[in-house]
């Protein structure tokens, strides 16, 4: 169900928000054991809020029908990826290193959703602190698409993908380093925004690379989404780098809309079939009178590169907290330094661990210059290239991946082919711009998503943009 006909049917007393709960808690319980798209199921926690949905509803005043003083997400079922706290909820990040971790307190946006109202039915599966595409490298095994159990759900927020996919939830918390939201959005056929950096709060989230890390909502329908983002949106005395944004209300007209095709995102690696989809995504949406331009971004071959040196050497200092002392499950060694090399050697998989070996070769001395300092610069030419574009078009329009979901076990022991998925997302989190990835058709059986993006603390336009676009995508 969307969000408005839970609240609709709230409100008519056609169901429960209990009743509701039941619903989907069985959902999950039918339909999990398959796909594994819940680390842990939260059935306490999502029935006990629900009872206080229905209390609330019970002491509405009966010529207040409306719900006007009903919260946005009121009995509206949520799952949260497991990289961000919920108080009381064990908290893994897909990590054995934190197999026992259990949240002390609520992250920012969690206590956003609450207040709100939803309903939070459980924390989905990822990849291990986000690291990777198709949530192969969870330590508590692979996601499955909905679409097709033997390929992957897409990385690394793919429990929270598939979760909304499948109906076992109404909307997802998801989060977004270099394409985490919108990847498995696309290959699990829902919608998923990654906001401009310093939109949302990063209060409560587990660290993996500071300076690219951002929470963003997922679900059905590009409406639900944008309901999502307007309740966890803004600044948070708790994160120094949020920020308050103001929302246009521009009327938006799509035979005004200038969208943006960068050349470089239809050249060497993109599937043909994948290609079709997104050229036929942006005809429909010029035959509904938007003006097509086609538009440069010079430097974008470099952002994979740029990315993953950036990614890594930020993950080798955030990560450096689990040390089996500190933070994070201890396996003994006797001594110290044993303790410390038990711990991570024991604890952390092999992905982790290759990006914190690279990532701290890269800050080393006499290397940090030639890596890290250069990773920088060129992030600065790439944001250049974005303000360069925006000038002259709203949005622009392409793939989010470049393949169709592929198949578990296929990429997973090649590490390169695996961040070649990444190419048209990460580009995005290094210019710290919004992007989303609306469904736009398939090819046998299997979804493809359309990337839309726009400058900085624009979501307004992605979202009127996709509105408009689900309404004339035929499928
Ligand atoms: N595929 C990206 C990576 O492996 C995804 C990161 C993310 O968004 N959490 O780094």
């Amino acid at each position: 169900m969307t969000i408005e006909e839970i609240r609709t049917g709230l409100l008519k007393k056609e169901f429960s928000a209990v009743e509701l709960a039941e619903q989907y808690l069985a959902r999950i319980r039918e339909k999990d054991q398959e796909l594994h798209a819940f680390l842990n199921v939260t059935e306490k926690l999502a029935l006990a809020q629900a009872r206080e949905i229905d209390e609330k509803i019970a002491r509405l005043p009966a010529r207040q029908a409306t719900g006007e003083e009903l919260p946005p997400l009121a009995g509206v079922p949520c799952s949260v990826k497991d990289a961000i706290l919920v108080e009381g909820v064990l908290c893994t990040a897909g990590s054995r290193m934190l197999e026992n971790y259990i949240a002390p307190y609520d992250a920012t946006v969690v206590q956003k959703i609450k207040k709100a109202g939803a309903l939070i039915v459980g924390k989905t599966n990822m990849d291990e602190f986000g690291m990777g595409s198709s949530t192969e490298n969870s330590a508590f095994g692979p996601t499955k698409n909905p679409y097709d159990p033997t390929r992957v759900a897409g990385g690394s927020s793919g429990g929270s993908a598939a979760s909304v996919a499948t109906g076992e939830c109404a909307v997802s918390l998801g989060e977004d380093t270099g394409g985490s939201i919108r990847l498995p959005a696309s290959f699990c056929g829902v919608v998923g925004l990654k906001p401009t950096y310093g939109a949302v709060s990063r209060y409560g989230i587990i660290a993996i690379a500071s300076s690219l890390d951002q929470v963003g909502p997922m679900a059905k329908t590009v409406e639900d989404c944008e309901t999502l983002f307007h309740v966890i949106r803004g600044k948070d005395p708790m994160d120094s780098t949020s920020v308050e944004s103001k929302i246009s209300n521009d009327e938006f007209l799509i035979s005004k809309l200038r969208i943006g095709v960068p050349k470089e995102y239809f050249g060497e690696g993109l599937d043909p079939q994948v290609e079709k989809v997104i050229r036929g995504a942006i005809e429909k949406l010029e035959h509904a009178g938007a003006k097509i331009i086609e538009v440069s971004l010079p430097h974008c071959s470099y952002a994979l590169a740029d990315y993953y040196i950036i990614n890594m050497s930020e993950i080798s200092a955030n990560l450096a907290r689990y040390d089996g002392i500190r933070y994070g499950a201890s396996v003994s060694g006797g001594n110290l330094l044993a303790t410390y090399m038990r711990s991570r050697g024991e604890k952390l998989g092999a992905e982790v661990k290759r990006r914190i070996m690279l990532g701290t070769y890269a800050l080393s001395a006499g290397y940090y210059e030639q890596y890290y300092v250069k990773a920088q610069k060129v992030r600065a030419l790439l944001r250049k290239d974005f303000d360069q574009v925006f000038e002259k078009v709203d949005v622009i329009a392409g793939p989010v991946s470049p393949f169709l979901p592929f198949k578990i076990g296929e990429k997973v022991g090649n590490p390169l082919a695996m961040y070649l998925v990444d190419m048209y997302t990460v580009t995005l989190n290094l210019a710290g711009l919004p992007g989303l990835s609306v469904p736009a058709g398939s090819v046998q059986g299997l979804p493809v998503g359309l990337q839309l993006i726009a400058p900085a603390f624009q979501e307004q336009t992605l979202f009127e943009t996709g509105k408009a676009f689900e309404k004339i995508r035929t499928f």
